[in-house]
């Protein structure tokens, strides 16, 4: 049998206790004597908590009103247990509203086996063309940083936090990060790399699950991921290219990923 402080604060917190109506000997809830309600009364809403006063919700005349019915994308869950399935389920996928505004989608390119896995933030609109990432300026340039410590591009798997290019290049916002982490998990899974290179913010964000920026990371020793596995942040190569100053710092964390990979 509950306690009378139990029962109020279950009361409190807005459960309804099953009652015995057969019972006559449970006295209701609402005759306990008034000093014992004052002291519970205290335990259950302490003074630092404001009770907000009630929101009156829009009376329509026509009933309740829905959400409009374009917003609302039924998610699918996806066999994600292979490579073909990983892929056919990103072609596949309507999860987010990126899907309906790319021209492709753009899973990820390179060695299934690779050592280093590199994610970047979401296609641009040269990627979305050619349904590969890192293929415009960016791309380029991250060729030329991996040429730097001795690693060619056909040696690493490059993908993006998103697989659809968001509408001119915006960040992709937290639900469609979320709509695709499945399939940047089941990518990571298959090739369980030795490190990834996560550049730019929003990969570190997601990644790392935090908003701190990214020169918090920079020329800092690894950090680990959720997965257990060693992630060099660093900036992306389209920041580079705006900022040319900072490839000297870039240059330091290729050496530490160099280290990070020979270790
Ligand atoms: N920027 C990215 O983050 N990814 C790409 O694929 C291209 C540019």
């Amino acid at each position: 049998m509950l306690t009378y402080r139990q029962k109020h604060c279950l009361q409190g917190i807005g459960i309804r206790q099953w009652v015995d109506r057969s019972s006559a000997s449970q006295p209701p809830i609402d005759q306990e004597p008034a000093a014992e309600i004052e002291a519970v009364s205290e335990f259950i809403k302490p003074a630092s908590i404001a009770i907000a006063a009630p929101v009156k919700a829009p009376v329509s005349r026509s009933g309740p009103e829905l959400e409009p019915v374009a917003n609302i994308i039924p998610k699918i869950e996806f066999n994600l247990d292979s490579w073909d399935n990983i892929n056919q389920s990103i072609v596949q996928c309507k999860n987010c509203n990126l899907a309906s505004g790319c021209t492709q989608k753009v899973p990820g390119v390179g060695n299934r086996q690779a050592d280093l896995m590199i994610i970047g933030e979401g296609p641009g609109q040269e990627e979305d063309i050619k349904g590969e990432p890192f293929v415009g300026r960016s791309g380029v340039l991250l060729d030329k940083i991996l040429h730097s410590i001795g690693i060619a591009r056909s040696q690493v798997f490059i993908t993006n936090i998103v697989k659809c290019r968001p509408p001119k290049n915006r960040d992709p916002h937290k639900d469609e990060i979320k709509a695709c982490d499945a399939f940047l998990s089941a990518q990571i899974k298959q090739i369980a790399p030795k490190v990834i290179l996560s550049v730019g913010r929003i990969s570190a964000h997601s990644l790392l699950k935090t908003s701190e920026p990214v020169s918090k990371w920079i020329t800092q020793n690894n950090q680990l991921t959720e997965l257990n596995i060693p992630i060099k942040v660093t900036y992306h190569p389209a920041y580079l290219l705006r900022n040319p100053s900072a490839k000297a710092v870039v240059w330091q964390d290729m050496k530490l990923l160099h280290q990070m990979l020979n270790s």
